[in-house]
């Protein structure tokens, strides 16, 4: 397989200003990392890193370097509501993905947040928004995770993994996981539980692609924000794959 060459992030930790974000990427940030906090956004006019101020609304020093962070102004935020609203209206599928995103991330009973004026367009469209596509099976892959990161603690290559893993039946998947040497269950501190249904890989592509979405989802600030899928729906693919 030829490999393809790719861009890496050099400094995860420091993500893009909220102003260079693309009108979807900014709905996304809005609606799943500031959520009712938004108008604590703020940004130091000397150097342009992002906090979010929780409290009262007064300027903070900057942490990263002794200037000043102040909450964005109103019309910062109509420039970005416009912004937002454009992509909106581009995309109709936006607003119903991003609802079924949300139903698929928070607890069933959870509203949506209430955005007021620039923004209050966007509440209502999600309010009348029919959630489309399948819904992300976050909590699976993150518990998978989970659960290969601590076999993997214990020496466990993956593929010996996935050998436990690749069975529908919660009860065999079990038998195998018990079978491992008992050294490997010390390291583990204990036997591991594995009959949860997210832990069933089918491939150990799947394995693969699975874990390496939710280490991308909690190591990158700019994969969530492009709502980066387990797999990408791309035409031209390597027909093995
Ligand atoms: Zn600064």
């Amino acid at each position: 397989m030829r490999k393809k060459s790719r861009l890496i992030t050099t400094s995860p930790d420091r993500p893009r200003p909220s102003a260079a974000l693309s009108g979807p990427e900014f709905v996304r940030k809005l609606l799943f990392e500031l959520g009712p906090a938004w108008k604590g956004l703020a940004g130091c006019e000397a150097c342009g890193y992002e906090v979010l101020i929780v409290g009262a609304f007064d300027p903070v020093p900057c942490p990263a370097c002794g200037g000043t962070c102040a909450p964005f102004d109103p019309t910062w935020w109509e420039r970005a509501a416009r912004k937002m609203r454009l992509a909106c209206q581009r995309d109709k599928a936006l607003v119903p993905s991003l609802k079924a995103e949300w139903h698929a991330r928070y607890p069933e009973g959870s509203h949506l947040p209430r955005f007021p004026e620039p923004l209050s367009w966007l509440s209502d469209a999600l309010e009348t928004a029919v959630p489309i596509g399948r819904p992300l099976e976050w909590h699976s892959h993150f518990r998978l995770a989970h659960l290969v990161d601590r076999f993997q603690s214990a020496r466990l290559p993956l593929a010996k993994i996935f050998e436990i893993l690749n069975h529908p039946s919660p009860k065999e998947r079990q038998r195998r996981s018990d079978r491992l040497p008992e050294f490997v269950n010390r390291f583990l501190g204990g036997r591991l539980n594995v009959q949860d249904k997210a832990y069933y890989v089918g491939t150990l592509e799947e394995l693969r692609r699975r874990v390496r979405w939710a280490h991308r989802q909690w190591t990158h600030p700019a994969a969530r924000l492009k709502g980066e899928r387990v797999r990408n729906r791309t035409k031209k693919r390597a027909p093995r794959d």
